[in-house]
């Protein structure tokens, strides 16, 4: 297995420090609104690193924080509070805004058919083992006091930081942007644990050494959440690119400070962003999607899940309809795929010396591809070839269910439809029509209509839908 790993900036082989047993640990959402289809691209990609990690072999111990507490919108601990923010918006308390869209980001995520973590982790329920950890880099002397204003780390004691996101010597990325809050030391310290402003009144306030009414910082529950169910050395942990720079730089240090341990994660695997139409995705431009509003356009999870699987996780990827018009149009293709493989594997021969050597090496670039580095785009190519291979039914059908432990298309509860299944073939040339027509090309839409025709088929016309029916 290979892993690009963002500290090294090198593909590298993957070794975790027990085999066979994997820690991995993703950065979970924010629950102050609406679960989006960036972030199910970011987590069905975690969930696909899993299931291949699974299949070779690791166990994996997969912990997913939810941060449920109130974090201020920028990151350079200034402006204003995320979960406040959500609950102005919504008209209700804090609390019950972090409990509706945690649920909300669930019910996403299992549309998506993505497994759940070995450990889901509150922020709010792990308030005693971050102050733990303030409290520990405190006594080694990695802390002060702004006061009025928090518990800060002073990045000047710790040598290696920034080392993640190549920081420049004063610890700043080329052309970022810092906002200095009064009273920081250096320009890259952050915040561990905050105090109430004077007449904040805060929703979400706990008791700690330096002040009655206060909160975490928001890189501190990452470490503490980490180190408690993982170990103060973890083999992967996930985030999106954005996390670079600070979140993950900060995590570094607090935590290898705390534990005098180098390195705190082994493998940092970053995910590329998903923007929309070339945008990005935004409430203010329009653009801001739910896998719930996929599926009020009538597209599948599953056909979106199948154009994720088509970029590969550290390239950007835009989201266009034209592109999930397509996936849908593929995933059909597949589904009809499937019924034909149904049918036909029952009476399957048994195959042939040679197509059993044709479906181990089918399966053995499958597997190849996927464990390098996640190459999914690579992985549908081997699945679309096997498809249209030599294989018998019986073959294609079960290496099918075995590409889907990892690609998680829940393929096996495909069940065999009442109706004829549709030829593979047959569905071709139907997907090849609809493109015809959207492109006006009505001579080559005529032509595939009579190979139709010749498959023993017919296609009516009704609007912008082919209506496809056996001939009699
Ligand atoms: P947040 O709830 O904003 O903290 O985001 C949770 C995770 O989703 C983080 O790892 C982000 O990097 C990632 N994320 C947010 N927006 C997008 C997007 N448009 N595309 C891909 N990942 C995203
Ligand atoms: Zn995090």
């Amino acid at each position: 297995m290979k892993l690009y790993n963002t500290l090294t900036r090198k593909i590298q082989d993957f070794v975790p420090q027990n085999p066979p047993y994997v820690t991995l640990y993703a950065c979970g959402p924010t629950v102050y609104d609406y679960t989006h289809i960036g972030h199910a691209r970011k987590y069905t990609m975690d969930d696909i690193l899993v299931r291949t990690l699974r299949h070779a072999g690791f166990e994996v111990k997969f912990v997913r924080n939810i941060t449920d507490v109130g974090h201020l919108s920028s990151d350079s601990d200034t402006g204003e509070d995320k979960m406040e923010k959500g609950a102005k918006k919504y008209g209700t308390s804090v609390w019950d805004v972090a409990r509706k869209f945690e649920d909300y980001f669930h019910h996403s995520m299992d549309l998506m058919g993505n497994v759940r973590p070995n450990i889901t982790s509150r922020v709010t329920e792990h308030i005693q083992s971050q102050l733990d950890l303030v409290q520990k880099l405190e006594a080694k002397g990695f802390t002060y006091v702004i006061p009025g204003d928090g518990v800060y780390f002073d990045t000047s004691k710790f040598p290696r930081y920034g080392e993640l996101a190549k920081l420049n010597k004063e610890g700043i990325q080329e052309g970022a942007r810092v906002e200095m809050v009064a009273g920081k030391r250096n320009p890259t310290d952050f915040a561990l644990w905050k105090f109430e402003r004077e007449g904040e009144n805060r929703a979400m306030i706990w008791p700690s050494p330096w002040s009655a009414r206060s909160f975490p910082g928001w890189h501190i529950e990452c470490s503490a959440i980490g180190m408690e169910h993982l170990g103060e050395q973890i083999d992967i942990h996930t985030g999106g690119i954005d996390h670079i720079p600070v979140h993950h730089t900060n995590e570094i240090a607090q935590s290898e400070a705390a534990s005098g341990k180098h390195p705190f994660v082994r493998y940092w695997v970053h995910h590329n962003f998903l923007s929309v139409e070339g945008q990005k995705m935004s409430k203010s431009l329009n653009n801001f999607f739910t896998i719930e509003d996929l599926i009020k356009k009538d597209y599948e999870p599953m056909a979106f899940r199948l154009l994720l699987l088509s970029a590969h996780y550290r390239s950007e990827m835009n989201f266009t309809w034209k592109n999930m018009e397509g996936a849908q149009i593929t995933w059909e293709r597949l589904k009809d795929k499937i019924q034909v493989l149904l049918k036909e594997k029952e009476t399957s021969l048994e195959p042939t010396e040679e197509q059993r050597e044709l479906a181990e090496e089918l399966k053995k670039h499958f597997f190849a591809a996927v464990e390098n580095d996640l190459h999914t785009p690579e992985a549908l190519a081997v699945m679309w070839e096997m498809l249209s291979s030599s294989l018998t039914a019986q073959q294609k059908y079960h290496l099918l269910l075995n590409f889907d432990e990892i690609f998680g298309l829940s393929l096996a509860s495909i069940e065999p439809s009442e109706q004829e299944p549709v030829p593979g073939d047959v569905a071709d040339l139907v997907a090849e029509r609809k493109e015809a027509r959207e492109s006006k090309n009505w001579a080559l839409s005529d032509d595939l209509r009579s190979r139709i025709q010749d498959l023993g088929f017919d296609v009516i016309d009704d609007g912008d839908e082919q209506i496809l029916q056996k001939k009699r």
